[in-house]
């Protein structure tokens, strides 16, 4: 087990400072402040995100640590320098990108993501998992949600550093993205600790619908009595950042209230655009497909209501899919 004293807590607060400096004074931060100014990212924001800098350069950070082998081990663990075992050469992980700390619950940054300034690939590089950084646990921003004092109503949870971003800068404190990977039950049930509710935004092309159904079958095991999810679709090319700018926070906050969808609207709508309703074999594949899916979810009031509407929309009753869903057939 991991503790306070691991080394690498220090190097990825030393690397944060670097580049937060980098961006205040490096020679070759110009493109870097132009970027900030394209995406409209306000000083605020980049205090208060610790954004910073990543020069160009393959020996930046190498160079801090010097010939010291135990923090040059350290850096290779914490991610933030690459050991190439062809070569044996050691070099910056991160080099010419806008850097966006990623911090765990009390604060201590454990992991980067970096965007380029421009449109090369890969876009956006992120850390890999360390000892101390877990993609399928950790959430961009929740850090910084929590600093906000109040009740947490609802959280949402969107694709992208700059969603998250935008959002806070327009006065929507409550975004959080996953990091590149898939929304985890263990995401889901760590946000709904914090809060009753959770809203799914992502982004409206088919990766972020792809994401939605996704993050709906990892949220079904965390549905107890009090917490619910619902989602919202953005209009095709949009993400959150692209359009709470295009039309502002309260367009965007009425777009909520007026079109998200409760997880039981968007399952059984989603579903129902897979089967053909009309025919016995499409509302048996209706059933073959709910069933599995319903029997995950723990609030056994929801489960029973949702049960009722897929018989009513199979045409069963209600005790012969209660009969189908006995649990002598294998749980998933
Ligand atoms: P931007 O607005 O800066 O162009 P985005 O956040 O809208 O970026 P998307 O292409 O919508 O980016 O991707 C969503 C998220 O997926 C990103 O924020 C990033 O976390 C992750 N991602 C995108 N491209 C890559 C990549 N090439 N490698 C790793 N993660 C990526
Ligand atoms: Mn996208
Ligand atoms: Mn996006
Ligand atoms: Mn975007």
């Amino acid at each position: 087990r991991l503790t306070q004293e691991s080394p690498l807590y220090g190097l990825l607060s030393m690397a944060t400072q670097f580049y937060q400096q980098s961006l205040k004074q490096h020679p070759a931060r110009q493109a870097a402040v132009d970027y900030l100014k394209k995406r409209g990212i306000s000083p605020q924001m980049v205090q208060a995100f610790a954004l910073g800098f990543a020069p160009p350069g393959w020996d930046n950070l190498h160079k801090l640590v010097q010939a010291d082998q135990a923090k040059q081990q350290s850096l290779i663990e914490a991610g933030l320098l690459v050991h190439n075992e062809g070569s044996g050469k050691r070099y910056d992980r991160f080099r010419d990108r806008l850097m966006f700390p990623i911090r765990d619950h009390s604060g201590r940054v454990i992991g980067f993501g970096g965007r380029v300034l421009g449109d090369d690939k890969p876009k956006y590089l992120n850390s890999p998992e360390t000892a101390l950084f877990h993609k399928s646990h950790e959430l961009y921003g929740l850090y910084e949600l929590r600093q906000k004092p109040g009740k947490l109503d609802e959280i949402l949870v969107v694709e992208g550093y700059l969603d998250v971003i935008a959002l806070a800068q327009a006065g929507l404190c409550n975004a959080v993205a996953t990091l590149g990977t898939a929304t985890s039950e263990q995401h889901i049930k760590r946000l709904l600790r914090l809060a009753p509710s959770i809203l799914f935004c992502f982004d409206g092309d088919s990766a972020g619908r792809k994401a939605a159904w996704r993050a709906l079958e990892a949220a079904l095991p965390a549905l107890f009595d009090g917490k619910r999810t619902r989602f919202l679709f953005l209009p095709d090319g949009e993400d959150p950042d692209s359009l709470v700018r295009l039309e502002g926070a309260d367009a965007f906050r009425a777009r909520i209230e007026e079109q998200s969808l409760s997880l039981t609207d968007y399952f059984f709508s989603r579903l129902q655009q897979e089967v053909n309703l009309s025919s016995l074999e499409g509302k048996a594949q209706l059933v073959n497909l709910a069933l599995p899916l319903l029997q995950k979810i723990p609030s056994a009031s929801l489960q029973v209501l949702m049960r009722q509407r897929l018989a009513q929309l199979s045409g069963l009753a209600l005790e012969q899919l209660n009969q189908l869903a006995q649990p002598n057939l294998p749980a998933k």
